[in-house]
C-alpha cells in the first residue's frame, strides 16, 4: 500500500496546518477486516493524526491511502443496521412531500450503497439514480430496483450523468461528505448535478458533538472531514451553492443534515433552523482557537477509564465481550492498545464481517448467537449511537446476569 506524505495545507482552502485537534497515533485503516490467513502478516499502520485549519476551520485528517484502497472492498450494508432503515424510510416520506417528488422528477443518490434510501422512492414511482463506488454493493441495490451508476463522484462523473439526463430535483448525499478525499472535487460535482431549482440535502455528524461530546472513536482514515455548519456554509459558498435550511438529527451520535441550492435559485428563502445551529456553534467559539482546545486530554482521560475498566474485569476473572465491528469501534480499540485478551470477541449481524478479525487488535468477530454461548459478563457497545437498539436486541444478555457498557462520552455501566 502506497503511503502518501502527511499534507500540510487545508483540503479545502490551501491554508498550512498547524493546529492539532487531537493525534490518536498510527493505526491500520479502520475497515480493513482481517481474513484468517492474514494473521501471520504485518499490517500497515497510518498515522491519525486530526488537524483544524486556522483559517477555514475545517477538521480533517490527511489521506493515508488512495480510494480504491479504502472503498475497494467496503464491507459495510446499510441495510444491516434497522435504525438506519427506518431513518431512510421517513426521510423518503418527509422528501417526497415536502419537494413534490412524483414520476417527472429526478432523485440523486451520492454513495448510495445497497439502496437502502432509494428503493423508498422507487416504490413511491419516483426515478431514481444511485451512484456508489464499491461494485459489490451497488450489485445489492441493482437486484433491490435501484439504477445504480458504478463510479467514485466528483466534478467528472457529474458531468457525465447530467449530459446523460440526470440532473436532480434532489440530489441526496447520506454519510458521504465527511468521507471525500477531494472536497472540493466533490461540492463541485453536487452544484453541478443539481437541476436550476433543485434542493441538495447532506447528512454528515456534526462537529460540534464530535468535541462536546469527545467522539473521538469517530476519527479514521476513511473520514477525513470533520464538519461545523460554519465551514460546510463556506465550502458550499466557494462553489456556489447557498444553505438554505439545516436540521439537527440524532443519527451517528448527533448529525446535521444541510438543505442548499444554487446560489442563484430564488425557490428557496432562507429557514428560521439556520440561525439556531450558527449561533450554538458560536457560543462553541468554533470560529476561535479555543473552540478546539482542551479536547485532546479528554480523550486521554476516555482511555484510561476503559482500560482500568478492563484491567480490573481481568483481576475479577471476568469476561469481556463486545458488540458492533464498526469502524468507530477499531479507533477505540487500537486508540487504548486492546488485544484478544481482554475482549474475546466482537459479535456484529453483517455476515460479511463474521469469521474476520478487527484489525490491530485482532479480536475475532462472530455472530450475535455467540454471545449465548459464551454468556459473557460484560458486553461492550462500540457503536454507542446504537445502543438502545442493541441493548433490545440483546435482552438476553441480562437474563444471564450480564451487563452492557459503554466507553463514550464517559465509562457507563447501562442500567
Ligand atoms: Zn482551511
Amino acid at each position: 500500500m502506497s503511503t502518501v506524505p502527511p499534507s500540510v495545507c487545508c483540503q479545502f482552502c490551501r491554508e498550512p496546518l498547524t493546529r492539532t485537534l487531537v493525534d490518536l497515533g498510527k493505526t491500520p485503516l479502520s475497515n480493513s477486516y482481517l481474513a484468517a490467513k492474514d494473521l501471520d502478516r504485518p499490517e500497515g499502520h497510518f498515522p491519525l493524526h486530526t488537524r483544524v485549519c486556522g483559517k477555514c476551520r475545517l477538521v480533517q485528517v490527511e489521506a493515508a491511502a488512495t480510494p480504491a484502497e479504502i472503498f475497494g472492498h467496503y464491507a459495510y450494508f446499510s441495510s444491516y443496521s434497522t435504525s438506519w432503515v427506518d431513518h431512510a424510510r421517513r426521510f423518503s416520506e418527509l422528501a417526497r412531500a415536502r419537494w413534490g417528488l412524483n414520476e417527472a422528477s429526478k432523485v440523486v443518490e451520492v454513495a448510495s450503497n445497497d439502496g437502502y434510501l432509494l428503493r423508498h422512492f422507487v416504490a413511491a414511482g419516483v426515478p431514481v439514480l444511485g451512484v456508489e463506488p464499491a461494485a459489490n454493493v451497488a450489485e445489492s441495490a441493482r437486484a433491490a430496483g435501484v439504477e445504480t451508476d458504478v463510479a467514485f463522484f466528483g466534478l467528472e462523473t457529474a458531468q457525465r450523468l447530467k449530459n446523460a439526463g440526470h440532473a436532480a430535483d434532489l440530489l441526496v448525499g447520506n454519510n458521504v461528505f465527511a468521507h471525500v478525499p477531494d472536497i472540493n472535487d466533490f461540492t463541485a460535482g453536487l452544484a453541478c448535478l443539481l437541476k436550476p431549482d433543485g434542493v441538495l440535502s447532506l447528512e454528515f455528524p456534526h462537529l460540534l458533538r464530535l468535541i462536546e461530546d469527545v467522539q473521538f472513536d469517530t476519527i479514521y482514515h476513511e473520514h477525513f472531514s470533520y464538519l461545523s455548519l460554519l465551514t460546510t456554509e463556506r465550502i458550499f459558498a466557494a462553489h456556489g451553492l447557498r444553505v438554505f435550511d439545516v436540521a439537527e438529527l440524532p443519527t451517528h451520535g448527533g448529525s446535521l443534515r444541510v438543505m442548499a441550492c444554487l446560489a442563484a435559485s430564488t425557490a428557496h428563502p432562507e429557514r428560521p433552523g439556520l440561525a439556531k445551529v450558527r449561533l450554538d456553534e458560536e457560543r462553541a467559539r468554533l470560529d476561535q482557537d479555543e473552540g478546539y482546545e482542551g479536547f485532546a486530554p479528554k480523550v486521554t482521560a476516555v482511555c484510561a477509564d476503559l482500560q482500568a475498566f478492563l484491567r480490573q474485569a481481568q483481576a475479577e476473572g471476568r469476561t469481556v465481550a463486545a458488540y458492533g465491528a464498526a469502524a468507530k469501534g477499531n479507533t477505540l480499540l487500537n486508540c487504548c492498545g486492546i488485544t484478544a485478551e481482554q475482549i474475546i470477541c466482537v459479535v456484529d449481524r453483517n455476515p460479511h464481517k463474521q469469521g474476520c478479525f478487527m484489525p490491530g487488535s485482532r479480536i475475532p468477530i462472530h455472530a450475535p448467537e455467540k454471545l449465548t454461548e459464551l454468556k459473557p459478563d460484560y458486553v461492550l457497545i462500540l457503536p454507542w449511537n446504537i445502543k438502545d437498539e442493541i441493548t433490545a436486541q440483546m435482552a438476553e444478555v441480562r437474563g444471564w446476569g450480564g451487563q452492557f457498557v459503554i466507553a463514550i462520552p464517559s465509562l457507563t455501566l447501562l442500567p
